[in-house]
Parts: C-alpha cells; sequence; structure tokens
C-alpha cells in the first residue's frame, strides 16, 4: 500500500470516528435539552394542577360555608348576613377562574373530561353552581323563602357530590400526568443509556484501538531498526544503562560485545547492496539463535552491533562470542556470500563509571581483533578498582 493511501486511510477513519463523537455528543445534548424543558413543563403544569384542585376542594368548603351561614341568617342571625355575602363573591370567583382561568394562577383551560362535567349533559356543574349563588344571593338581598329552600336543599343534596366528582377528576389528571412523566422519563433514561454504550462500543473502544497502535507503530519506529528488527542504538543505551544500574544494585555482572562485520564494504562492492542488506538481516538471525533470554542485541551502526549479556562475566562474555563468531563462519546460507565478524568483549568493572566505558572498552578490543587479521574475538578486563580509589592508592 502506498503511504498517501495509507494516510488518506487513516486520516478517514479518524474522520469517520470523529463525525460519530460528535453525532453522539449533539444527540445526548438534544435528549438533555429536551429532559429540561419536559421536566420544566410538567413542573409549571404540576403546580397548575395543585392550584386547581386546591380551589375545587375550597369550592366545597364554601358550599358548605355559605349553607350553614344561610341557615343562620334564615333563622335571624343578623351576623351571618355580611359572611355570607363575602362567601358566595369568593365562591362566584372561584368558580370563573376555574372554567376560564384567570389572575388566580391558571393558565390550563380545562381538559375535555373536566369540561364535560362543568359544561355538558342535562345538569352541568357549571350550571349548578350559578343557580346555587344566584339563589343564595337572592335571599341574602330579598330574603325570598324558595330561593333559601333550594340553594339549602342543594348544598346538603346534589351539589356537594358533584362538587366532589369535579376535585376527583383533576386529581386523576394530575396522577395521569405523573405517570406519563415517569414512563417519558424511563424512555429517555433508556435512550441516554443506549446511546453511551453505543459510543463507548463504536466510538472509544476503535479509538483507543487506534490510538495503541499508533502509539506501537512510533515506539517501534523510535526504537527499532527498519532493515534487521533489532532494537537501535537509542533503545540500546537506554537499556544498555538501566542494566548497568541493575547490575550495580545487585551486584551481578555484565558483559557487553562490540559486533563488527569484517569486510562488508567489500560484500556491497562485489554483491551488490541488497545481499549487503541480506547478510545484515542473516546476522540479525543468527545473533538472537546465539544468545539466552535476557541478554538483548541491537543494531549500533551500518555493520556494527551490540550485545548486552546481564549476569554474564569474562567467561560467559567470551563463551557466547565465541559461539556467535563460529556460528558466522560456519553459515552457509543459500544465496548469500560467506561473511565473518570479529568481536570485541569487556565486562563492568568496579572502575567503570557507566555505559560509555563498557562500549569504549569494547571498542578498543574489537580494534585489536581487527588487527589481528578479523574473524576472532578480544576480550578486554576494566580497571578492578575505581579510579579515584586508584589514585588515593598510588
Ligand atoms: P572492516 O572489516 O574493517 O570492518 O571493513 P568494513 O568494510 O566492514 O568496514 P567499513 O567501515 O569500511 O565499511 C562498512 C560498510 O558498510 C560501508 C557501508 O556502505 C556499508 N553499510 C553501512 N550500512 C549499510 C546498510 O544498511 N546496508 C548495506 N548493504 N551496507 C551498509
Ligand atoms: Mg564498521
Ligand atoms: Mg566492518
Amino acid at each position: 500500500m502506498l503511504l498517501e493511501d495509507r494516510v488518506a486511510g487513516d486520516r478517514n477513519v479518524v474522520g469517520r470516528l470523529t463525525a460519530a463523537y460528535v453525532i453522539a455528543l449533539t444527540l445526548i445534548a438534544i435528549l438533555s435539552g429536551g429532559v429540561h424543558l419536559l421536566l420544566d413543563n410538567v413542573i409549571s403544569e404540576q403546580r397548575d394542577a395543585a392550584t386547581i384542585i386546591n380551589i375545587a376542594g375550597r369550592q366545597r368548603m364554601l358550599s358548605q360555608r355559605i349553607s350553614l351561614l344561610g341557615n343562620d341568617l334564615h333563622q335571624g342571625d343578623e351576623t351571618a348576613r355580611q359572611p355570607l355575602r363575602d362567601a358566595i363573591a369568593l365562591m362566584r370567583r372561584s368558580q370563573d377562574a376555574l372554567v376560564h382561568g384567570d389572575d388566580l394562577g391558571i393558565s390550563n383551560p380545562l381538559s375535555p373530561d373536566a369540561s364535560a362535567h362543568y359544561f355538558a349533559g342535562p345538569s352541568p356543574l357549571d350550571a349548578r353552581v350559578r343557580a346555587f349563588l344566584d339563589d343564595a344571593e337572592r335571599f341574602v338581598e330579598t330574603g325570598d323563602e324558595a330561593s333559601f329552600r333550594q340553594f339549602h336543599l342543594a348544598a346538603r343534596d346534589t351539589l356537594l357530590p358533584a362538587l366532589d366528582r369535579a376535585v376527583t377528576i383533576f386529581e386523576n389528571e394530575a396522577n395521569g400526568r405523573t405517570h406519563w412523566l415517569r414512563q417519558a422519563q424511563k424512555v429517555v433514561l433508556a435512550i441516554l443509556l443506549t446511546t453511551l454504550l453505543a459510543e463507548a462500543v463504536f466510538i472509544f473502544r476503535p479509538m483507543v484501538t487506534r490510538i495503541r497502535l499508533y502509539a506501537s507503530r512510533l515506539f517501534d519506529l523510535a526504537s527499532r531498526d527498519s532493515l534487521t528488527g533489532l532494537p537501535n542504538r537509542r533503545f540500546l543505551v537506554d537499556s544498555g544503562e538501566a542494566a548497568v544500574i541493575q547490575a550495580r544494585r545487585d551486584g551481578t555482572e555484565l558483559s557487553c560485545l562490540l559486533v563488527d562485520l569484517d569486510h562488508f564494504k567489500a560484500i556491497n562492492d562485489q554483491h551488490g547492496h541488497a545481499t549487503g542488506d541480506a547478510v545484515l538481516v542473516r546476522f540479525a538471525e543468527l545473533a538472537q539463535t546465539a544468545l539466552r533470554q535476557g541478554d538483548m542485541v541491537g543494531r549500533t551502526g551500518g555493520e556494527e552491533f551490540v550485545i548486552l549479556l546481564p549476569g554474564a562475566g569474562e567467561a560467559g562474555a567470551l563463551l557466547v562470542a565465541e559461539k556467535l563468531r563460529a556460528m558466522l563462519d560456519a553459515d552457509r546460507s543459500e544465496g548469500l556470500p560467506h561473511f565473518t565478524a570479529s568481536i570485541g568483549a569487556t565486562t563492568l568493572a568496579p572502575g567503570d563509571r557507566g555505559l560509555p566505558d563498557l562500549f569504549s572498552r569494547a571498542d578498543a578490543a574489537l580494534y585489536v581483533a581487527k588487527g589481528l587479521g578479523r574473524n576472532r574475538v578480544r576480550f578486554e578486563a576494566g580497571q578492578p578498582v575505581a579510579r579515584d580509589q586508584a589514585m588515593e592508592m598510588a
């Protein structure tokens, strides 16, 4: 696949994931806004419902008060006259508020059910309430006996159950709305959770997978040599420094081999650069088979490799180096020229300040191995004591 195609493909996927993410977020925002509006609306409706139930309940009480006060006045108690007038006026105002809505805080018109109870049928409640109030008023103002009897009987026998029924209708409607709200709330919650779940499964999971993939790709690019797949110089130096610290802390040994292929330039010149590359790859394969777990080989330059051997002293380092050297010398891979390597070996010594000392001593040993005719191993030991201590002793 061409690099441009791959980059375009990656961009496509990222674009699609971003779009899906934005859509999911928008959906959640819309749902949240919807829930807010719904709650706002329901709260204001419930407040109206409470007011209506309250006024309807008060109508019942007022009808009984008017009946009692009317009775007192009928029996000659003049002190009942003004309270009776007030009660009639209040019940009339309340009735207007209930059926038409007004400044008492009722904004919604009556529901069809309530409307039927107040206005439909052979004896609608509104007409009965108004007739009751008219009779009561006529009695207060004129003392009309027939009017008194009519409103007194109505209050006792028929008006109260009808006013009760009105309260029940309003209460049922409020309960119905609460039930509806609960259902709506469940549906919205289900949609929100489904959206979040879908987001997690279809957006976040692929996003995280992709980020992991890119991170491991970047790590590989930064730490591996692309030709042989071996750790590169940077990675090897980091690991080497950690290995030195570990060896010092644990009091264990650490050896280092510097391997340089012999007359590699000649291999390139005689067989071509591609064959030279194949030799480098073959070397990487062989080196890995010669090492134990915990050992590490990395490519530090063109045809130059470093091998770190934690736990190995001089004997172990020489054993591995000789084994590898012999392995390369004996290798007869099809299509590849015969190739050898020179190896400089050394072991971490108390006098070493760190990894650079180890590397430069291995380099010096390698130089000697080359000078002695190549295809051989040379070991160089470090200072047995630290330099500062050696100077003090001198
Ligand atoms: P010596 O035995 O002294 O080590 O000689 P040499 O020829 O191996 O060493 P020299 O440093 O003269 O040449 C190293 C060559 O390795 C030169 C360079 O073109 C080649 N080289 C470096 N990197 C690569 C690579 O990635 N692929 C190939 N095919 N050749 C490489
Ligand atoms: Mg070299
Ligand atoms: Mg070389």
